[in-house]
């Protein structure tokens, strides 16, 4: 017997099967093993059994050892395999790697076990502790009323010296037993048993009634989703069968966590970027063994190696945290997609500000749409008022905040509630310039300009992390005269702790998370109400639920719209109401200042009066006249080197093949070449070719083919299909 393997290295050569001969091994497909390669001894995975081999048999030689007690990828994960090598053009063994642990491969991380004690029963104990060793006997007591007990609890409750003695004369007996680690063990457990309101119990029932669907559940903020995401789950699990929920990193909050352990207890596994090592590889473990049956995590969960799934849940499915942005790339929709279909089970996406995309597939019917349109209890959505902040400056204020946020923060602080103010960019402020010759401070390596961090009284590029010294003079021209740009969340920080001394302020962003749980941190201590202000990026937008909220502040909501990208109204509809829904979610009414420089963009009408459809309808609209996604899909190659020539060689003789290809093709509906408009990172040159395709060019392996002939070691290549980021 041959098992054929491929080995966990990331080679472009070496992305291919090898056979190997099975021995007298246990094996069968997805089984982890170790195979020697060269001098070396490395892992791989068994990818299929046969009797036959293309190899001359001397050449062939054994596999050294089976890894585990079960195979590692299951056969859906071999499938999926399949599939996402063929789709995204991907090498195998980079797709096997998202399936498992990173810290599983090459044994970094082991099994957690602890000294178990019991009494021996092939030993008359009893007789033979005499009636003098109190101790002994005290230790004795404690073991045979408990059975099982662990040695270092016993050893803390009892002698530690008779503990050794009773088990060096084999009356108590010790076996190793695993333990699994389990993050969040100290999660307050609370769930109420709420009666469903009648749109969420329809749109329980409505899901539950339909097979192998899609189904966009489009549901105002604060309109109850979770809980009907919840039942769902119920549901599948009353089945027997098990379920995956995903959620943005970022609003997998205490508040969602504490919710789904309160609901399903140990079912319950999370794969979280903030669990330690050995916790991710225990969640993991307890999923593949069908302990646990309910997956919660961030992007990566969607690779939970359950089976019978039952039910695929993405929560905010408009996230761009969805879309992995570096190799491997992949959609996390279009995994759930191929999963779902694989199982027979249902697809959910939640949104309150479905993506275009979505809401187009919805439409055409090949999603189901369920609704939502009202919060829980008919509370109405937070009003918003728009600030015209070019009236500000006439009427003397240049600070950061209007008249009027000013005023609501000292109501809304005064009347002891919180707000949440939103900025979505960190740092002090976002550039620096010389007023006198205009100099702008940039980033040796990359083609950006530097951000002004005060806390750490640095500026920092916010692309590679390089860090500079603070100018005092401009170094071009001497002068003294240096403007900084617009504020960031350290600034609006700053302002609020003048405003409120003796408030605490919380801040969240990139620069305040680099720990791990230290956005949970700063989440419970705001929903603790120990801080009244929290200031943050995008971050605080999504999903959480702070009852005693009743403002929010907007500080410049322009800033998303004015990117040259095809999505960036869409993002700013989407933050807004984003951010807007975190107000007045419980008893009290919440309030949302939005200060803006274009107070009458289309984009603002929309988003104040909540109107989700009518956006959807002017946005769609544009869309399809200007020939961009959904009506086309744009696919962006994206070359990057140390060398300006070789990228600018890769890049013109890719240019050109596609050319041929799309000559006199109607389907392409644009095609260009250009520098990326960050054109350094990291001291790397980048240029791009850009085209817009019909959707009915559907397969884009001709295109792939191309940008694999000009892959070499002197310029990384990659397609990407509708990227979220252009830059
Ligand atoms: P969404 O995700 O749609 O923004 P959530 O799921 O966070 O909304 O729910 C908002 C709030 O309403 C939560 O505090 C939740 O506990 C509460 N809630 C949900 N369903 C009900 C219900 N049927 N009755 C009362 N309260 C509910
Ligand atoms: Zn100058
Ligand atoms: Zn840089």
């Amino acid at each position: 017997m041959y098992a054929k393997v491929i080995v966990d290295i990331s080679n472009n050569e070496l992305d291919r099967i090898f056979d190997y001969s099975v021995g007298d091994l246990d094996l069968e497909p997805g089984c982890r093993v170790t195979v020697p390669f060269g001098a070396r001894e490395i892992e791989g995975y068994v990818m299929e059994l046969s009797e036959n081999t293309d190899c001359p048999p001397e050449k062939i030689k054994p596999i050294s050892a089976r890894l585990d007690d079960y195979p590692v990828i299951t056969a859906e994960m071999m499938e999926l395999m399949r599939f996402m090598r063929k789709k995204y053009h991907l090498r195998i063994i980079d797709v096997l790697r998202l399936f498992i642990p990173s810290q599983m491969r090459g044994g970094k991380v082991k099994q957690l076990s602890r000294k178990s004690v019991s009494i021996n029963p092939d030993v008359c104990g009893e007789q033979l502790i005499k009636p003098s060793a109190v101790m002994q006997k005290n230790a004795y007591d404690y073991v045979r009323e408990r059975g099982e007990v662990s040695l270092s609890e016993l050893n803390a409750n009892c002698s530690a010296a008779s503990v050794r003695n009773l088990i060096m004369r084999g009356i108590l007996s010790v076996k190793d037993v695993e333990v699994m680690r389990t993050p969040y063990n100290d999660l307050s457990v609370s769930d109420m048993n709420v009666t469903l309101t009648a749109e969420q119990n329809n749109a329980v029932e409505r899901i539950s009634s339909v097979k192998n669907k899609t189904v966009l559940l489009h549901g105002v903020t604060g309109s109850g989703k979770t809980e009907v995401y919840m039942r769902c789950i119920s549901k599948a699990l009353e089945e027997q069968k098990s379920a995956i929920m995903l959620v943005p990193e970022i609003s997998l909050t205490p508040q969602v966590l504490s919710s789904f352990r309160s609901r399903f207890g140990s079912r319950v596994a999370i794969l979280h970027s903030g669990l330690s090592v050995g916790e991710r590889f225990d969640e993991w473990r307890r999923l593949i063994t069908g302990e646990a049956t309910v997956a919660v995590g961030a992007r990566s969960a969607v690779f939970a190696p359950l089976k019978n799934v039952g039910i695929i849940i993405i929560d905010e499915e408009h996230d761009s945290s969805y879309t992995s942005e570096s190799n491997p790339r992949y959609l996390t929709a279009e995994i759930a997609e191929f999963r779902k279909n694989y199982w027979g089970s249902n697809l959910i996406l939640g949104s309150a500000t479905p993506s275009i995309e979505s809401y187009y597939k919805a439409m055409k019917g090949e999603y189901e749409l369920v609704e939502m349109l009202n919060r829980i209890n008919k509370r109405p959505l937070p009003d918003i008022s728009v600030v015209n902040m070019c009236n500000e400056i006439y009427a003397g204020n240049n600070g950061v905040f209007s008249a009027k946020l000013e005023r609501e923060l000292y109501n809304c602080i005064g009347e002891g509630n919180q707000a949440m103010i939103f900025i979505n960019r960190r740092g002090y402020s976002s550039y620096v310039m010389c007023r006198a010759c205009g100099y702008v401070a940039k980033c040796e390596q990359c083609d950006v300009s530097l951000v002004y961090h005060k806390e750490e009284d640095a500026l920092k590029c916010h692309y590679c992390g390089n860090r500079y010294k603070t100018l005092a003079v401009c170094p071009n021209c001497g002068s003294e005269h240096i403007k900084r740009g617009y504020s960031g969340t350290e600034q609006i920080a700053e302002k609020l702790k003048e405003m409120f001394p003796n408030e605490v302020i919380l801040r969240m962003d990139n620069d305040t998370t680099q720990n791990k749980d230290s956005h949970l941190k700063i989440l419970r201590e705001f929903a603790q109400k120990r801080a009244k202000i929290l200031v943050g990026t995008q971050m605080i937008a999504k999903g959480h639920d702070f009852p005693d909220v009743t403002l929010v502040g907007i500080v410049d909501a322009d800033m998303s719209l004015h990117f040259a990208d095809y999505r960036s109204v869409e993002r700013t509809f989407q933050l807004i109401t984003q951010v807007a829904g975190r107000a007045g979610r419980n008893k009290k009414a919440g309030s949302v200042v939005l200060q803006t420089y274009s107070p009458n963009h289309y984009v603002y009408k929309y988003a104040i009066s909540g109107d989700y459809k009518r956006f959807y309808e002017k946005e769609c609209n544009l869309r399809e006249v200007t020939k961009f996604p959904p009506f086309t899909r744009i696919v962006r190659i994206l070359v990057a080197g140390e060398s300006e020539t070789e990228v600018a060689g890769a890049l013109k003789g890719m240019y050109e093949k596609i050319s041929a290809l799309a000559r006199d093709d109607k389907r392409f509906v644009f095609l260009n070449y250009m520098w990326a408009p960050v054109r350094l990172i990291k001291n790397m040159h980048r240029a791009q070719i850009l085209m817009r395709i019909l959707p009915e060019y559907d397969s884009l392996d001709e295109i792939y083919d191309i940008v694999d002939e000009y892959k070499n070691n002197k310029v990384s290549i990659f397609a990407e299909i509708n990227p979220n980021n252009l830059s």
